[in-house]
């Protein structure tokens, strides 16, 4: 066995559980090292308070001396918390989190020294922005960037440093980062919600978007992930024949947690208490070793900084219990994959949730206006979605007979679709009484018995609706939801708009509210019928049923990143202020670079997985199979050998063809990469990794994964899938 793979496996037999000290209760530990609206109240006067409130709740500008009171509050709050150091937290295109951490400490005068931290530095920081990725902005226009203080996300401490959540932004304005142009969405969908839900309620003056993401991930021991090169640069496995014992079982899912994971999983719930992040669920996922943890829905902003936080934890709490974190889409061929859905939703300052169906006619026409506003935007800007979450580690997922089609549909359910079905027969035009009482009485009126018992849910969905929520489940797990939530609240903002201006219309024409409502839903019922789909939508029948429906399948990333820089998603994102045309542009470069240089990279350490480690082993055996076979010949007559030797001989065979099929594909690998490094347009440079490099990975998998069922495992270099996924 190659030194490498055993020791890794010696390691992880040697294996104790990390023992965790269990608090008593939980819930005392939640926001223990955030600077929560509780923690304010107490270091701020009542009116400074008022101001960050109103900051957080209506996008108003903070007056300076308020921010030099904050600092010096949240300065106090996080000594006694034992801080030393702070810094700006943002989340930049790498897709990742980033900080420069600054030390209060500060000399004075007289060879003395105090903490200091005043509003400037609590507004505005200058990191070196020259390593993040910014797709051309700042070559072109300015060679720096800066950070800027987010009121609406809770500044927190961890270990020794204050860590003030921010955005990234350009000196000519222009956003390097997830967050900003979320904001912005944000307040998009505020506006245009806002003025819908009035309809309604007129008592409404404020609509937060809530998500609430559940996080899909696999844990590795670290000595077996440090045993292969390929997960430890790519993230993933390109070598590994399936273990006999895989999925197939499938009693790991909702099995008992083992226990290593499970303290594990303890500290990491400790730890995200502390932090504010309201980790409620954790369990087993369908493949081994598979894991999810979902917290309880927070506005949308400040969930997806506490998801950028709990991955970022979750590595480093991996690491205290000798476990690596995967959260990479498809860390192993023939095992389920990991997701991260995004359930979301919208709610008034007035406490309701908008997609959710009421007790009254009024509260469920108002359901139907959201939920149907919902359907017709993802009808109109679909693509764009499906656009938002490509990249190369989810284009093994999407599509692959596991995780939701590349094609965007939504499903509703059975007794939705009744409804629409109820609403779409409605006759056009004025009502009269009679219509409007059995509108009412029987189709608006019927919502929530309906819903008590809509037990039918459909998983193979893309874009469900669960009862009060959407839940977009096409998403990748290593991806940071901002982008998702950013375009959902975008195209949902535009449809709104749309359609208070439509039933603006109808009222100006003498048409009662409800009427125009109903008419305006009804037209949207029928223009929108496409991307309903209730069926099994990992069938190859759906493929050809969305087809002739003329839903993109958009299979490949350099397909689906084409779909961001139509006229039509352009102008989307900025008549609605959330980008503008150069970031759109910046941002669809710095993905297309990024798949480049993922599939290079995945490439080389294939190729050199085959040349260095794979081909010298099966030479090796080979070599040790054709002594034998000598042998043999050696000590016996013509004829016994023939019959004794045979199968050897034909051993030989199979690994000498394995050997040269694995040649040949790595050469020609080698040579469409160095055609791929040369190609200057972006574009056409991702085309050609993903149609001339990528298609070679399968074909030198299938043969080295084939000589591993021919290879001797006592010499097999790489650590096992068996080894990987069963050993704890
Ligand atoms: P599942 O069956 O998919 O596990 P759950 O009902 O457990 O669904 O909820 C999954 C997630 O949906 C949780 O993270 C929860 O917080 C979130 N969720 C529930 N209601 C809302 C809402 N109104 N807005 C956003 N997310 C929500
Ligand atoms: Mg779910």
């Amino acid at each position: 066995m190659s030194q490498l793979r055993f020791h890794a496996l010696k390691e992880v037999f040697r294996r104790e559980p990390i023992e965790v000290k269990i608090p008593q209760r939980l819930s005392r530990l939640y926001n223990e090292n955030v600077f929560s609206d509780e923690t304010m109240k107490e270091y701020l006067t009542p009116s400074a308070y008022k101001y960050i409130v109103a900051a957080k709740e209506k996008g108003e500008q903070i007056p300076r001396e308020i921010t030099d009171q904050v600092a010096s509050a949240m300065k106090e709050w996080a000594i006694s918390k034992g801080a030393t150091h702070y810094t700006h937290w943002f989340q930049p295109l790498t897709g990742s989190t980033a900080e420069k951490h600054d030390a209060f400490f500060s000399t004075v005068e007289g060879g003395f020294a105090i903490e200091q931290f005043n509003g400037s530095l609590l507004a505005q920081q200058e990191p070196d922005a020259s390593s993040f990725p910014n797709g051309g902005i700042r070559n072109t226009f300015e060679a720096r960037g800066y950070t800027a203080w987010d009121p609406t996300s809770a500044a927190f401490v961890i270990d020794t440093t204050l860590c003030i959540p921010s955005v990234f932004i350009s000196y000519t304005g222009d956003t390097l980062d997830y967050k900003t142009p979320l904001l912005r969405a944000l307040q998009s969908v505020d506006e245009a919600a806002t003025e819908v839900a009035r309809y309604f309620d007129r008592n409404v003056n404020k609509v937060q978007s809530t998500l609430g993401w559940e996080q899909e991930y696999f844990l590795v021991d670290s000595s077996l992930f440090n045993s292969r090169p390929d997960l430890q640069l790519t993230g993933r496995t390109l070598l590994g024949h399936s273990p006999a014992k895989g999925q197939q079982l499938e009693d790991h899912y909702f099995g008992s947690i083992p226990l290593r994971v499970l303290r594990f999983m303890q500290e990491l719930e400790i730890e995200c208490m502390k932090l504010g992040i309201p980790i409620k669920t954790r369990h087993n996922e369908v493949a081994p070793n598979q894991f999810e943890c979902a917290p309880i829905f927070e506005e949308a902003n400040q969930a997806v900084d506490h998801n950028s936080l709990l991955m970022d934890l979750m590595g480093r709490i991996a690491k205290k219990h000798n476990f690596k974190v995967l959260f990479h889409e498809k860390p192993f061929k023939g095992v389920n994959g990991s997701g991260k859905h995004n359930n979301w939703s919208l709610s008034t300052d007035t406490g309701e949730n908008l997609l959710s169906p009421g007790k009254n006619p009024k509260k469920n026409l108002q359901f139907l206006t959201f939920f149907i506003n919902t359907i017709k935007a993802v009808h109109d800007y679909g693509d764009i979605l499906r656009s938002t979450i490509a990249s190369a580690s989810n284009d093994h997922r999407l599509g692959a007979n596991e995780a939701p089609p590349a094609i965007i549909s939504i499903f509703i359910g059975s007794q939705l679709s009744a409804v629409l079905d109820e609403l779409e027969k409605v006759t056009k035009g004025r009502l009269s009484p009679d219509e409007k009482t059995d509108l009412k009485l029987n189709i608006v009126g019927k919502i929530p018995e309906i819903l008590l018992d809509n037990t039918d849910r459909n998983r193979t969905s893309p874009f469900a609706f669960t009862g009060n929520k959407f839940e977009f489940r096409a998403v990748g797990s290593s991806a940071n939801c901002a982008e998702a939530m950013m375009v959902i609240n975008t195209i949902v903002a535009h449809q709104l708009k749309l359609f208070k201006s439509e039933v603006e219309k109808l009222i100006q024409k003498g048409f009662s509210k409800d009427e125009a409502i109903f008419n305006v839903l009804r037209d949207y019922i029928k223009t929108s019928r496409n991307i309903l789909f209730e069926g099994d939508g990992y069938s190859p029948e759906w493929e050809k049923e969305a087809a002739k429906r003329k839903l993109k399948n958009l299979k490949s990333t350099p397909e689906a990143l084409k779909i961001e820089l139509e006229p039509k998603f352009v102008s989307l994102f900025v008549e609605n202020g959330v980008l503008s045309q150069v970031e759109i542009e910046a941002r669809n470069e710095i993905k297309l670079e990024k798949y480049s240089t993922l599939i290079d990279i995945e490439a080389q350490v294939l190729v050199d997985l085959a040349r260095n480690h794979i081909i010298p082993t099966a030479v090796n055996y080979q070599n040790k199979l054709i002594e034998n076979v000598r042998g043999l010949k050696e000590i016996f007559s013509a004829e016994e050998f023939k019959s004794l030797a045979q199968e050897q001989i034909d051993l030989i065979k199979m690994i000498s063809g394995k050997i040269a099929g694995i040649k040949v594909s790595v050469d020609r690998t080698i040579s469409e990469m160095k055609k791929c490094q040369k190609i200057l347009d972006t574009h056409k440079k991702a085309e050609a990794y993903s149609e001339k490099v990528k298609p070679y990975f399968d074909v030198i998998r299938a043969d080295v994964d084939e000589l591993e069922m021919l290879v001797d495992d006592e010499i097999w270099p790489l650590t096992k899938y068996r080894e990987l996924l069963f050993s704890r």
